[in-house]
């Protein structure tokens, strides 16, 4: 199988694009994942075959039988990254390569075939190519995109499917937050796990996503904003949130802990933070951390900060924790110093108005 240049590549502009004045109406004020751009990509794997027919098309419904299998056994997994206006009118990607790879990773877990990772950034460059217009230049807006692969084949057997559809869309994301991060309270589920080990945890499946809208709903009746999830074995030590891993910063040591991978999702944003936070002179430690400990020492005062992190909100403190053993608070239930620092350091990077030392960002138009 060749990797130069997308299989088969078809290009079917929209005959009728959204306007320049209803774009300007619709960027003003986006409501995340409800409005998408005109196009979309797809390409389709088919066993014997491998990838062909790429298509970037007019955003619209897809046709599937009834029988796909991705409607029934969930054999489905996802992408989500950012396309950032910097101030020069050009258009960025943050670490799009590891959204590329990442992909794979979740594929395999998932018995899915893999897709040239040169692809995946290609088919970026295309639908960036005919919507870059969509691509916010508000503080802090972006266009999202969300890569995604499906089985398409039409069969109730359970067995990996023969035939797969990856597809691309694109929805315009104003600020997560209107004027600067508010912190999380967040609820201990002691009763429902995300991941446990051997599971798919580390996996970008929507089928984790399915699993984890019960307890999130559980922690929205406790008043909280996301539920935080614990290791499935012992229920002890901190897994992460439904979509979000988490960090504890310890201020007089200069320490900063994240719980160790393995049955969490190896977050881009995570990775990023480890780098970043080593490069302001904190040690990082990525290892089991307890919600004893978490209680505890944000009791003492010795756990200074605590804040949540993916490629969505970006970093965001968490205030407060809720559980039925009580609550508890961390720096007052207000944001940290460090946490608000790191987020302008990322935000910078991504934006390209801080010097990209690490080789972060893809330049798309
Ligand atoms: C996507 C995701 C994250 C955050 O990952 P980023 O690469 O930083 O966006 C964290 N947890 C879960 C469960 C996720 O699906």
């Amino acid at each position: 199988m060749t990797t130069d240049g997308l299989p088969d590549l078809r290009r079917e502009p929209h005959p009728n694009p959204t306007p320049d004045a209803e774009l300007e109406r619709i960027l003003a004020n986006p409501v995340f994942g409800t409005v998408f751009t005109d196009h979309m990509f797809s390409l389709t794997w088919t066993e014997g075959r491998g990838w062909h027919s790429a298509t970037l098309k007019p955003y619209g419904p897809l046709t599937l039988s009834p029988a796909a299998a991705v409607l029934h056994y969930a054999q489905e997994i996802f992408e989500g990254l950012k396309a950032y206006r910097h101030d020069d009118g050009s258009i960025g990607l943050f670490r799009a390569e590891a959204n590329a790879h990442r992909l794979n990773i979740s594929a395999t877990r998932m018995a899915m075939p893999h897709l040239p990772e040169t692809w995946f950034l290609e088919s970026i460059r295309e639908l960036i190519g005919v919507d870059g217009r969509w691509v916010p230049d508000q503080d802090e807006a972006t266009l999202y995109l969300r890569p995604y692969m499906i089985a398409s084949e039409a069969f109730l057997g359970v067995r990996p499917a023969k035939e797969y559809q990856y597809l691309l869309i694109a929805s315009p994301a104003a600020a997560y937050f209107k004027g600067g991060p508010k912190p999380l309270t967040l609820w201990v589920s002691e009763e429902y796990n995300r991941a446990g080990p051997g599971g798919t945890g580390a996996a970008k499946a929507g089928g984790n996503y399915a699993a984890s809208l019960l307890p999130q709903s559980e922690a929205i009746d406790h008043g909280c904003d996301q539920v935080i999830f614990l290791d499935a074995v012992e229920y002890k030590y901190v897994d992460e949130l439904g979509g979000m891993n988490l960090f504890f910063a310890y201020e007089n040591e200069r320490v900063l802990y994240t719980p160790e991978l393995g049955t969490i999702l190896p977050g881009i944003t995570r990775d990023a933070i480890l780098t970043l936070a080593m490069e302001a002179g904190w040690e990082v430690r990525e290892t089991k951390y307890s919600i004893e400990r978490w209680r505890d020492d944000a009791a003492s005062g010795l756990l200074t900060e605590a804040f949540a992190c993916g490629t969505a909100a970006v970093i965001t403190p968490v205030g407060t924790v809720k559980s039925r053993d009580g609550d508890f608070s961390i720096s007052g239930g207000e944001a940290g110093k460090f946490t608000m620092q790191l987020r302008q350091t990322l935000l910078d990077i991504q934006y390209g108005r801080a010097e990209d030392t690490h080789g972060w960002v893809t330049k798309v138009a």
